[in-house]
């Protein structure tokens, strides 16, 4: 049984997502973008953090209140495919188990896109994307907590504004406490991308699932 849910992000800071791509001498970092060129938050990078969360969640909350839900041992590796996994490793995967969640890439709305085509089409450039903001940012030494020298480094950011919306789909079947632990981990995730630690990706209402049926 695959099971659909749509999801949304509103982000309250401008978000970036780097690709490993940088316009020489320009741009250090550019943002991913689609087969259209417009950003997009890869699924992965949304897993992954989501992940996180749900890991500390688990290791927070008392053993005996979790209805069934549990956390391997973080000194022992991974959950195995031979017994049952934990929570965790059931719902997210890992190298030997497959993921019951599957995250799609969250796009920017319709409306937005339609925007951002009209601006591309008025300006072609190869380096400049007139939907974004270049930001200039400095390496801090851990040591002295004081700038490197020659480390300005200029990072693509989308504003914002933006809305993503992207599909989740359920591979398989979940109990209802794993259900409800995954909206509520869900709502936790805090901030997604690059630069947190200075403010950068930080979500209004953290992932916002819609589940069929007003569940959400
Ligand atoms: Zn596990």
């Amino acid at each position: 049984m695959i099971e659909k849910w749509a999801f949304a992000l509103h982000f309250s800071s401008p978000v970036s997502i780097h690709s490993g791509l940088s316009a020489a001498g320009l741009v250090d970092r550019m943002v991913v973008r689609d087969h259209e060129g417009i950003a997009v938050i890869p699924g992965s990078s949304i897993k992954g953090r989501w992940r996180f969360v749900a890991e500390r969640l688990l290791r927070s909350v008392d053993p005996g209140s979790m209805n069934g839900l549990w956390l391997h041992d973080e000194k022992m590796p991974d959950c195995k495919m031979s017994s049952p996994p934990c929570t965790l490793c059931k719902l997210f995967g890992n190298a030997a188990i497959q993921a019951r969640l599957w995250i799609g890439a969250a796009e920017l709305d319709e409306t937005n896109k339609e925007y951002i085509r009209a601006i591309h089409q008025l300006r072609v450039n190869p380096v400049m994307h007139h939907d974004t903001e270049i930001r200039p940012g400095i390496a801090l030494s851990r040591v002295r907590c004081t700038a490197m020298p020659d480390h300005l480094f200029f990072d693509e950011t989308v504003p914002a504004m933006a809305r993503f919306s992207g599909t989740i789909m359920v591979m398989g079947d979940i109990s209802a406490a794993e259900r409800n632990f995954l909206k509520l981990s869900a709502r936790m995730v805090d901030k997604i991308g690059s630069r947190k630690a200075v403010g950068r990706g930080l979500l209004a209402k953290g992932i916002e699932i819609e589940m069929p049926g007003g569940e959400g």
